[in-house]
């Protein structure tokens, strides 16, 4: 697409992503489903994790969900409207079992946004605030859960548990660990995505300190499979250890960055009446320290990380920006002014 066609706001707008300034997202966060013409045929993959576990993934390389066959009928987790009513043919293709449980994993309407497709009789069990949401901005298309908890809960259907549990607000308020214990997988949403650098922002997360701790909350689970909501695979421990890496990566040199007086001639740059010219350049200058910093350093496999995750080229700069923030509001100003003239810079 032709630059002006792209972005008509010129420099008041983003600027487009050249092809040739981002290497290819690494082999191993292209599955073999994805070359198999699969998805053009079905429209899904579906794949049961552990022979004979009941714990089925599915997937439309975008957006992922879960379901497990209990022997009494399903127990879905979650409804991403991306893959909408594929989510019905993958149990279908599985097992003549109905759906009778829902378990939303959060409120966010493009991962449960679907959830009336399985029809008025289902059990919906969620977090009291995601049901507190969900009653706030009501959508009939996301039915309210029938049954809530606060901080745990176990779903048991004819013997197969899912743990339920509610650790703070991360991603966001509400946002639930859903793990089963027998098949050792653990639904997460919109913390990791295997293989990949997240969605921008940190996926858009809304209590950034409380998502970088959901990174050891996961650890703390002993489990083999995690299934985090997008998108092309599902992930193992050194998925979730390769992210958190990353994401404290990003979080020292943060640390850095706002610890260094960088870029003060910004201001008188900006002269006078432009303060949010100055504040533009300030910022973005942080996060570009940031980001190339992260970009450009040897991780603990000896890759940078544009080889270890999908994206990271593309992506890096929205999380730098996101953390650095989160970090200059959420943690200790160390370096208050004091009335001596004496503090160091700190913003
Ligand atoms: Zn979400």
């Amino acid at each position: 697409m032709d630059n002006h066609l792209f972005n008509p706001a010129g420099p008041l707008g983003f600027p487009k992503a050249e092809v040739a300034d981002h290497p290819a997202d690494p082999a191993h966060a292209y599955p073999e489903y994805l070359e198999s013409g699969e998805l053009e045929k079905k429209g899904y993959h579906v794949e049961e994790i552990g022979s004979g576990s009941g714990f089925y993934w599915v997937t439309n390389s975008f957006y992922d969900a879960a379901f497990l066959r209990t022997g009494q009928g399903v127990i879905a987790i979650d409804a991403p409207p991306n893959l909408g009513e594929f989510m019905l043919s993958a149990i279908e293709e599985v097992t003549d079992e109905p759906v009778t449980h829902v378990v939303y994993s959060h409120w966010h309407s493009d991962h449960i946004g679907a959830a009336a497709m399985y029809g008025p009789d289902v059990k919906i069990i969620s977090h009291q605030i995601t049901h507190d949401l969900l009653k706030r901005w009501p959508d009939p298309l996301r039915p309210l859960p029938t049954e809530t908890f606060t901080d745990e809960a176990t779903l048991d259907v004819g013997g197969v548990k899912l743990e339920l549990s509610y650790k703070g607000e991360n991603h966001c308020p509400g946002n639930i660990f859903i793990y089963a214990p027998q098949q050792k997988a653990l639904t997460a949403i919109d913390i990791v995505s295997p293989g990949w650098s997240v969605f921008f922002h940190c996926d858009a997360s809304e209590n950034i300190t409380g998502w970088i701790d959901a990174h050891d909350q996961i650890l703390d689970y002993d489990f083999d499979v995690i299934v985090g909501g997008h998108q092309t695979r599902y992930g193992t421990r050194a998925d979730v250890l390769a992210h958190r890496e990353y994401v404290h990566d990003i979080v020292d040199y943060s640390w850095e960055v706002l610890r260094e007086e960088v870029g003060s001639e910004l201001m008188v740059e900006a002269g006078p009446r432009k303060r949010w010219t100055w504040a533009e350049n300030q910022f973005n200058y942080m996060a570009n320290q940031v980001t190339h910093r992260t970009l450009t350093k040897e991780t603990s496999t000896g890759q940078k990380w544009t080889e270890r995750l999908g994206g990271a080229s593309n992506m890096t700069k929205y999380h730098a920006w996101t953390i650095m923030e989160s970090i200059r509001l959420h943690r200790t100003h160390d370096d208050y002014q004091r009335r001596d003239g004496k503090s160091a810079y700190i913003w």
